[in-house]
């Protein structure tokens, strides 16, 4: 499992089922939750701001040092358009 301390550097992407997409800095998330909480904790807990459910249906981990890379959510593909 992946803690937010270990990608403290990098941004986390959830993509809701009502299409919602939205981008969290994990240094933003370790603030809120602390470094030792997985990223797994916080799909389940993140509610969505256009619907206000807590319907996340995958996530990616993002890194913003430069180019936009998908690092380990197995996601790639580009869909995201909407945050
Ligand atoms: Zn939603």
């Amino acid at each position: 499992m992946t803690k937010l301390s270990s990608i403290s550097d990098n941004h986390l992407v959830l993509n809701c089922r009502c299409g919602h997409v939205g981008q969290i800095a994990v240094a933003d998330l370790i603030e809120v939750y602390g470094g030792d909480v997985e990223v797994v904790a916080v799909e389940r807990a993140a509610r969505c701001s256009r619907c206000k459910t807590k319907n996340i249906a995958r996530s990616q981990i993002i890194y913003v040092g430069g180019s936009f890379e998908a690092l380990s959510s197995g996601h790639t593909e580009k869909d995201a358009k909407d945050w």
